[in-house]
């Protein structure tokens, strides 16, 4: 078991075994001198990770050094280069790995494992990236003031008898550029553009504030709908720490939009190994390793999201949810769309 201290360093969390000195360059020199060690960028939050690396050393005996980034991933590897001391990134969304992938920060991986694990349509054809959870962008629905079959689909958020009823975050946030992205790929640049200046004319107040904050404004009455990604339902019904986004989340009803056409927007939290990679070898087995039963149970449960892996059980309040049909686009498509989408959120003035 490692203790992990945090080190504010360029705005970026380091959090390293006790007793290592927190610095890239310090990483960097231990990687050339331990064989069995990997070093990790991540974008995912200690309480996510450490409980299944900690399992990884433990079976493996490779030291995993982490250090957690909330923002500037890419920057960083860009500017260390080749003397980048990652090995493997950690992060979310499809448009953060495809632009380290176009950023040919990444090398492709041929792995077995991970080919059986990971389903393709989750996973860079080549194995420049691989998703390891998924998270569906549903709708939250009030209990009562909304009806059933008002909101079957993300064309039904277009309508007007959804004036004035809905709340969300910001059009030019990834998890929404995404949905757009598939909505582009979908039905087109026109057809899209058209759905997203509707929607912004259905809204209840100006997009503002989180995923969650938007559950908050249906609970107190200003709208009866938002968009949001799946596991802030289960971060806020489980939430000791701030109980009042339990009641929040009682308020609402998780809608999965599009069960009778493409289905629903489903995303991805995913890995890679960088092009530089000094501990390839190593960061090859943590990535199998999280593609395995046992890492995709945890690394799913904690943040109460969904396996990739088929046959993985799912949390059970995840499960309360229901299942339900993804939309079966290929991840690589949303990223390709993902400009298109900005140029949208631009054109249709979708925050303004
Ligand atoms: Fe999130």
């Amino acid at each position: 078991m490692t203790r992990v201290t945090k080190v504010k360093k360029n705005g970026l969390i380091a959090a390293v075994a006790i007793g290592a000195v927190v610095s890239s360059a310090v990483l960097a020199s231990s990687a050339v001198q331990a064989a069995e060690e990997v070093n990790l960028y991540s974008y995912r939050q200690p309480f996510l990770i450490k409980p299944f690396l900690d399992v990884f050393t433990k079976q493996s005996g490779i030291k995993v050094n982490v250090v957690y980034a909330k923002k500037g991933m890419l920057q960083r590897l860009k500017a260390e280069g080749r003397n980048t001391p990652a090995d493997a990134v950690l992060t979310v969304d499809i448009s953060r790995l495809n632009a380290l992938a176009n950023a040919e920060l990444l090398q492709p991986i041929k792995s077995s494992v991970l080919e059986k694990n990971v389903p393709a349509q989750y996973r860079h054809p080549d194995g420049l990236w691989f998703g390891l959870t998924t998270r569906a962008r549903v709708v939250y629905a009030h209990k009562t003031r909304v009806k059933p079959g008002e909101v079957a689909s993300y064309d039904d958020l277009a309508k007007p008898h959804m004036k004035g009823r809905i709340c969300t975050r910001s059009g030019k946030h990834s998890y929404n550029l995404s949905l757009l992205a598939s909505i582009v790929a979908a039905k087109g640049e026109q057809a899209a553009t058209e759905w997203a200046r509707a929607v912004k004319a259905n809204l209840a107040r100006r997009p503002q504030g989180n995923d969650r904050a938007q559950v908050k404004a249906i609970k107190e009455g200003i709208c009866d709908v938002s968009l949001g990604n799946t596991y802030y339902m289960g971060a806020m019904a489980t939430n000791e720490k701030k109980p009042v986004q339990k009641t929040w989340a009682a308020a609402v009803n998780v809608l999965f939009p599009g069960q009778s056409d493409r289905g629903t927007h489903v995303n991805i939290s995913g890995a890679a190994i960088t092009e530089h990679a000094k501990n390839k070898a190593n960061a090859i087995k943590l990535l199998e390793f999280l593609s395995e039963n046992f890492a995709q149970k945890m690394y799913a449960d904690q943040n109460f999201e969904y396996p990739v892996k088929a046959g993985v059980a799912w949390h059970p309040l995840v499960a309360s949810w229901g299942k339900f049909k993804a939309d079966k686009i290929n991840l690589n498509k949303i990223a390709k769309y993902r400009s298109t989408a900005a140029k949208i959120m631009d054109r249709v003035d979708f925050d303004g």
